[in-house]
């Protein structure tokens, strides 16, 4: 057995393999002084070469992906790039600097012809990272790509990057990140096991063997291969117990709790629950740097419809940990606390009756039904404004999360102008703690058995009772298997959640009649 290493278990699964790591971009040293111009313009040729066919080698696979990288390995083996580097180790700079010297000046004469090929500027600064990485002999930023399966270690993993993951990866590793973040969230979505707020994971050298437990947050270094092989075994055996189960939510005395999915796309959609209560439309558009179309929207939307026509569609939910470029939003000071969320339509409106439109358009392609709901929502006022707008279009369900406090103390209000509330536990304990959903030491204070949250969560649902409408919670205390009895004791009527947690929560609500519920909410959150 080797050593371990402990963080958060942010998405339950074992596995093993060899940890690769995700390089951060190279820091520049401080310059030195020059004996042989030379021997630094042969390190330059040699750093770009080496970029080039690294590229190129990564080409092979083809498609549009194959494009891309072959059209990068020319940027990097342009003449005019090697020469300018060249003249700079002439007039005395190491071979590092010439190379930022080099890159700089490509990359401002590419912004000043402006349009498509300024926006390839961000490509130069790629290329830049690697070049230096290369000549300072450290590894290449960016995902790597061993060409076998692997778990990928990280600083920390934008959403982007946990996006463009390829199917080689089977577990991720980050020294950042919360039990909230859309790290955690999006790796939950891929039934990918993963560890965050995990110190000392970017000091294994790459090629280390490692198990993962997505549950536990245990992760051991070292390992033989015999292991490895023992750890996948276990995690077949594991996966097939919980494919196992079925049916839906209920108490152990026939109490429905409905269990319901959490999904960034169609792709995200699994057998085995009873519906969809959030599609987190801005997962499609992350990487995007133009507006998505209506067209575009339509059919990401039908997709999802086509499978489960009730499925309950989130309008975008942009800011802080989730840009989407193609807004243009101004920079802030404080973005949790900024222009976010259903907030984004004061400056940008049209974005919304876009997607509200190609939402209609969607449900009206394949005869569905569709809830919509509004992230963010503050006051009853931004409730009516936004129900306001579904139904014009004839979207007739229609709901709002409750992800601020204040949102969740006029509950009772807010559902006189909308049908359903969605509970979003992620940014309602950032919010109410005061506490960065993404801050790796302040998990405690985001921990969804905090009574404050729960005593929340308690009133909205008492609300909901009271207008007999529905009240779910679709954050990821939703997916805490030990809190769903609860969570249905407080009076939720649905839980959502990534489809790897559904048969945890689904096992840990039919242990308990809906009197035990009632009695360990009753002893966490005493009324009146
Ligand atoms: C939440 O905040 O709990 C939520 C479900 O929304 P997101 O995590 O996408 O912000
Ligand atoms: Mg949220």
């Amino acid at each position: 057995m080797g050593d371990r290493l402990k963080g958060l278990g942010v998405s339950p699964g074992l596995a093993a393999g060899p940890a690769y790591r995700l390089a951060d971009p190279p820091r520049l040293p401080a310059p030195r002084p020059v004996t042989e111009p030379a021997a630094e313009a042969a390190a330059v040729a040699k750093a770009l070469q080496a970029v080039a066919a690294d590229l190129n080698r990564r080409a092979a696979v083809g498609g549009q992906a194959g494009e891309i990288l072959e059209a990068l390995a020319m940027i990097a083996e342009d003449p005019m790039l090697l020469e300018g580097a060249e003249q700079r180790t002439a007039q005395g700079l190491d071979a590092p600097h010439a190379l930022e010297a080099a890159f700089g000046e490509h990359r401002e004469a590419l912004a000043a012809l402006g349009g498509y090929l300024a926006e390839r500027a961000a490509d130069l600064d790629d290329l830049k990272h690697r070049a230096i990485a290369a000549v300072l002999g450290l590894p290449m930023p960016g995902l790597p790509e061993p060409g076998h399966p692997h778990v990928l270690v990280a600083r920390d993993l934008s959403p982007a990057d946990t996006a463009a993951l390829t199917a080689d990866v089977v577990a991720l590793v980050t020294e950042r990140g919360g039990p909230t973040s859309h790290t955690a969230i999006l790796a939950r979505g891929r039934g990918l096991p993963a560890v965050v707020a995990c110190p000392g994971a970017v000091s294994l050298t790459d090629g280390t063997l490692v198990s993962v437990d997505g549950a536990t947050g245990e992760v051991v270094t070292g390992i033989t291969a015999s292991e490895v092989s023992r750890v996948r075994e276990r995690a077949g055996a594991e996966r097939a117990r919980l494919a196992a189960s079925h049916g839906p939510g209920r108490t152990a005395d026939g109490h429905p709790v409905r269990l319901l999915l959490n999904i960034g796309s169609a792709a995200d959609l699994r057998p085995g629950a009873e519906g969809v209560g959030l599609f987190r439309t801005e997962f499609l558009f992350l990487d995007r740097a133009d507006l998505p179309t209506f067209d575009e929207q339509v059919a990401a939307y039908a997709a999802v419809l086509a499978e489960v026509p009730d499925a309950v569609i989130r309008t975008l939910d942009a800011g802080t940990d989730k840009p989407l470029p193609f807004l243009g939003l101004p920079a802030e000071d404080n973005p949790a606390l900024g222009v976010r969320g259903f907030r984004v339509d004061r400056i940008r409106p049209a974005v919304l009756d876009t997607q509200l439109e190609a939402i209609a358009e969607a449900a009206r392609a394949t005869g569905a039904e569709p809830r919509v709901m509004a992230p963010m929502i503050t006051t009853r006022a931004e409730a009516a404004a936004f129900a306001a707008r579904a139904t014009a279009r004839g979207i007739g369900h229609v709901g709002v999360m409750i992800e601020v406090p204040a949102a969740a103390l006029q509950a009772g209000e807010i559902l006189r102008e909308v049908s359903f509330l969605s509970i979003g536990t992620n940014d309602l304990a950032q919010y109410t703690f005061a506490a960065d959903r993404q801050h790796p030491d302040l998990a405690d204070l985001l921990d969804p058995w905090q009574p404050a949250l729960l005593r929340l969560i308690g009133e909205c649902a008492r609300a909901g009772q009271a207008a007999g409408k529905p009240v779910g919670v679709c954050g990821e205390a939703g997916a805490d298997a030990r809190l769903a009895p609860v969570l249905a004791g407080l009076g939720v009527t649905s839980l959502s959640m990534a489809a790897v947690m559904v048969p945890a929560v689904r096992e840990a609500l039919a242990g308990h009649t809906l009197q035990q519920c009632r009695d360990q909410a009753a002893s966490l959150v005493p009324v009146g």
